[in-house]
């Protein structure tokens, strides 16, 4: 896979899943707008792509605010000139069990997993539909797939980007944008650190494969479907699970 000369913009890339995505992209030729809402995690994986020879372009937009997503559009479009991957993985959980979970802890979660990627989306396809080409992944869950227990803000927003990728992939086919999602399982990362030891020791005894996944090996799957190897792959679920949801 070459994305030499490719534009990708991974949004929530400081840290986690996304920034072994922005890393994988850039060590495959992709220049990368690093978009996250802490600046200084931004600026390290932007300085990581830039020791690899890639061009980046900083962003602390906050997925939500349609001001500032279209800003970072604008920077772009100037910068950049063009949009080739969207990966949209911003993403946050607020876990409760839903007699106890705050209207505030709902509100979060969709504003953020689901109106950051419907902005992202929209700012995305006007430019992609000009090129005639794009790649939009959007990153599901495992739980948006078969639910989990303390997580009923979370599960629905994951059950609504995977709805929104099939919605996508329908309407953007005739500009030859292809719009897939991924749903990762238990992956080791800042947002499963905080998990108690008892929950993912029973985690894992879900997962036939018996281990956690690494976020690179979220990214590789992500590469596939940001590449012409996927051409004609669109409106799927790739799950990326140990096995977890069959
Ligand atoms: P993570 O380590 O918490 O990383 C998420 C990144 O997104 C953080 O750098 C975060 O910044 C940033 N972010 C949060 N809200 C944002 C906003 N409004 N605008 C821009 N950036 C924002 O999480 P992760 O585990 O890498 O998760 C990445 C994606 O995979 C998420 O969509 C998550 O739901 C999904 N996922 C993860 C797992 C897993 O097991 N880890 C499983 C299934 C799905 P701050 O940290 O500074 O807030």
């Amino acid at each position: 896979m070459d994305f030499t000369g490719k534009k990708a913009l991974v949004t929530g890339s400081g840290g986690g899943i996304g920034k072994s995505i922005a890393l994988l992209l850039a060590d495959m030729g992709a220049d990368i707008v690093v978009n996250d809402v802490s600046i200084d995690n931004a600026q390290q994986t932007a300085k990581e792509v830039i020791s690899k020879g890639r061009k980046a372009i900083v962003s602390n937009a906050n997925v939500v605010n349609d001001t500032q997503v279209r800003e970072m559009f604008e920077s772009i479009a100037s910068e950049f000139g063009r949009i080739d991957i969207l990966v949209n993985n911003a993403g946050i959980t607020k876990d409760s069990l839903l007699m106890d979970m705050e209207e505030e802890q709902w509100d979060q979660v969709m504003d953020v997993n689901l109106k950051g990627v419907f902005l992202c989306c929209r700012y995305a396809a006007k430019m992609m539909s000009e090129q005639q080409y794009g790649k939009i992944i959007n990153i599901s869950s495992a739980s948006g797939q078969i639910g989990n227990i303390g997580q009923v803000n979370y599960a629905a927003s994951k059950g609504g980007v995977i709805s929104i990728t099939k919605t996508l992939a329908k309407e953007l086919a005739r500009y030859q944008i292809n719009v897939n999602a991924v749903a990762p399982g238990f992956i080791k990362t800042p947002m499963t650190q905080t998990v108690p030891e008892k929950v993912e020791k029973y985690l894992i005894g879900q997962i036939p494969l018996r281990r956690a996944g690494e976020p690179e090996e979220i990214a590789n799957a992500i590469a596939f479907l940001a590449s012409d190897m996927s051409e004609y792959i669109t409106g799927q679920v790739l799950s990326v699970n140990g096995g977890m949801y069959v």
